[in-house]
């Protein structure tokens, strides 16, 4: 086989995009001449022409590229310039099987048509994860849907063990080291190539867990219109952005959205004349235009490391992807004082906590005061399903919770009610709800003075910064989410 520059994996993905696109687009044309076929196979494996040529007579050996639509014409016969040429799979596949066969060694042939399978439902659920887990003789597999795991179905031992060396094949892992955890990508072919699919597998008692996380290259370079902010807050963060330099910190628990906000900020702030630098753990979209790092603690490349580096390539803005000890910290804030514009995530509940984990971190004071520009804090709710969400009258008892926030009661609430749309839950997609503290002089020389997290929460609901709670009801107000949603906000 004309393989030694294609990865197998590549390659047999490439076969299976061939197959989708000649049974699912062109139906009713399900044939191409040999050009468009080496033309084919040359973009999508990256090869020249020429080698693309010797694959194409390769696959007419294994049978996957055959005359028209006989598979079983005479190999014999002499080619027509205007032959048309189409993609066989041979009974249940064998075709391709055979070919992937001949790629592979014997015990590692596998079919990765089920992993595929199984990422299309997780993707037709809007699931962002997906998790496999060993329970017993069989393995558990839920999805991540709207922030919350459900269960989706069990499979049997062997379905589940062939289905994670699927997964592991396509991640170019060894399928048949089970006892290490592994972290990989997934190569995937051109039907899914919108998505960016993480693994990671980790021994467990009962066998081997793999979770996928998927990554929708829209979802993560989202406008910053569409993240939730109210017009009011979505003015005062545009003009946050025009300052230029300090540090801005988008705070919250895992799971809040706050990679997505930190994207699409930075995404703003792209108009091709800045040179922007990111310093990851890990990198989880390769962004177009950002000269993006990855931390690598074996080769000494820790996110204080990555700092330093991206100074010397004169970033003018940096997103580091967490701030998360003593080092990184006072790296950040040397860079920010330097007239460049650092963007990162903290992981603390709200605007004025953000503060305190700073100081923990050995922050001084005066440093955090001139150099802190604005803290956006956030969490996720779900949002009502429109095809079926309802409202019901408010209680006399709720009432009190709107307006302690500032907020006149409404006289109706959105009530989640459940259909086919939104899998019976009530809920359908995400919505960010936000608190920004813009740094003012007041507010810096509150940090400034040493004043307790309590005081500075104090003085920012005083200068106007509304609370996370307040956003939260405001959404109620707005219909676009329920009480039972924003519950979780009042621990706040
Ligand atoms: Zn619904």
């Amino acid at each position: 086989m004309t393989t030694q520059t294609v990865k197998p994996t590549r390659l047999v993905n490439t076969i299976h995009a061939l197959l989708e696109r000649f049974r699912n687009e062109l139906t009713g044309a399900r044939q191409a001449t040999r050009t468009q076929l080496i033309q084919f196979l040359a973009r999508h494996l990256e090869i020249s022409e020429d080698a693309a040529g010797k694959l194409f007579d390769d696959l007419r050996q294994a049978g996957v590229i055959v005359r028209g639509d006989e598979p079983l014409t005479d190999a014999s016969l002499p080619d027509r310039n205007d032959q048309q040429w189409s993609i066989h799979a041979g009974e249940d596949n064998d075709s391709v099987i055979r070919l992937e066969s001949q790629l592979r060694p014997t015990k590692d042939v596998v079919r990765e048509t089920q992993a595929l399978d199984l990422l299309r439902r997780a993707i037709a659920n809007r699931a962002t994860d997906v998790h496999l887990d060993p329970f017993g003789d069989e393995t558990e597999v839920r999805f991540r849907i709207d922030g919350r795991l459900e269960h989706y179905c069990r499979l049997s031992e062997s379905i589940g063990e062939q289905l994670i060396s699927q997964l592991k094949v396509l991640a170019n892992l060894d399928p048949s080291e089970p006892f290490h955890p592994h972290e990989g990508r997934l190569e995937l072919p051109i039907a899914l190539s919108e998505y960016h699919v993480r693994i990671t597998t980790t021994p467990v008692v009962s066998g081997e867990a793999v979770a996928l996380r998927i990554l929708r290259r829209e979802q993560i370079l989202r406008p910053l219109d569409s993240l939730g902010l109210n017009p009011v807050l979505l003015a005062q963060v545009r003009e946050l952005l025009c300052h230029g330099e300090g540090m801005l910190l988008v705070s919250g628990p895992s799971g809040a959205g706050k990679t997505t906000t930190l994207y699409s900020l930075v995404h703003h702030l792209d108009d091709g004349h800045k040179n922007i630098v990111t310093i990851e753990d890990p990198v989880e979209y390769l962004v177009p235009g950002m000269a993006q790092l990855q931390i690598d603690p074996k080769h000494d490349l820790s996110f204080a490391a990555g700092l330093r580096t991206a100074l010397r390539m004169d970033a003018d803005v940096m997103l580091l992807s967490e701030i998360r000890d003593a080092e990184t910290a006072a790296a950040a804030m040397r860079a920010s004082s330097s007239g460049k514009y650092v963007f990162s995530t903290f992981h603390t509940r709200d605007a004025a906590s953000v503060v305190t984990g700073m100081r923990d971190l050995q922050v001084d004071d005066r440093s955090l005061a001139s150099n802190l520009r604005a803290i956006v804090a956030q969490r996720l709710v779900r949002r009502i399903c429109k095809h079926c969400g309802s409202t019901r009258p408010l209680h006399d008892d709720e009432s009190a919770r709107f307006t302690t926030n500032g907020i006149t009661p409404p006289e109706h609430v959105p009530v989640a009610v459940g259909c086919n749309v939104c899998q019976q839950t009530g809920y359908r997609e995400r919505i960010g709800v936000f608190e920004i503290a813009v740094v003012t002089s007041e507010i810096a020389a509150a940090i400034e003075g040493g004043k307790s997290e309590h005081e500075l929460r104090e003085l920012l609901r005083n200068s106007g910064t509304s609370s996370l709670m307040s956003d939260g009801l405001q959404k109620v107000c707005d219909g676009i989410t329920t009480l039972e949603e924003i519950a979780a906000l009042s621990c706040l």
